[in-house]
């Protein structure tokens, strides 16, 4: 039954209970300050359940950025990257070497990263549980 309910919710597009958009934009405003110079705040920013493939997306031409509801429950310096990274698309659309020098301010960016790729990996190979050690 949850699965229907999650399956649904991903078709219909329902917003889960989550940050709202505008605690979002708040968080997203604060981000642009710190560490892209003001720059890159988007006109819209909020979460969707349609984004399967991708953590998050951006629309320079809308200024809208959406977050995977996957992103929900990680630490929040990883959802920090993921808003930062498109935040950074919004000013520069590709990932050239403009793009990633406007993400070296950010402490985290390669962990976030690597977070990312390990949740991708774990989400391909169906590893849910968390190893006691390793
Ligand atoms: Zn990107």
């Amino acid at each position: 039954m949850e699965r229907m309910v999650e399956r649904m919710s991903a078709k219909y597009l329902v917003q889960p209970a989550a940050e709202g958009e505008t605690a979002l934009r708040r968080r997203a405003e604060s981000l642009a300050r710190q560490y892209l110079g003001g720059r890159g705040v988007p006109a819209t920013i909020g979460w969707v359940t349609n984004q399967t493939t991708r953590w998050a997306s951006a629309t320079p031409a809308h200024r809208s950025i959406r977050l995977s509801h996957r992103l929900q429950g990680m630490p929040a310096w990883v959802v920090d990257y993921v808003i930062l990274h498109e935040m950074a698309h919004l000013i520069e659309p590709s990932h050239n070497a403009a793009f990633w020098d406007l993400l070296t301010s950010y402490p985290s960016t390669g962990t976030a990263k690597a977070f990312l790729d390990g949740a991708a990996f774990a989400a391909h190979r169906n590893l849910t549980g968390a190893p006691e050690e390793y």
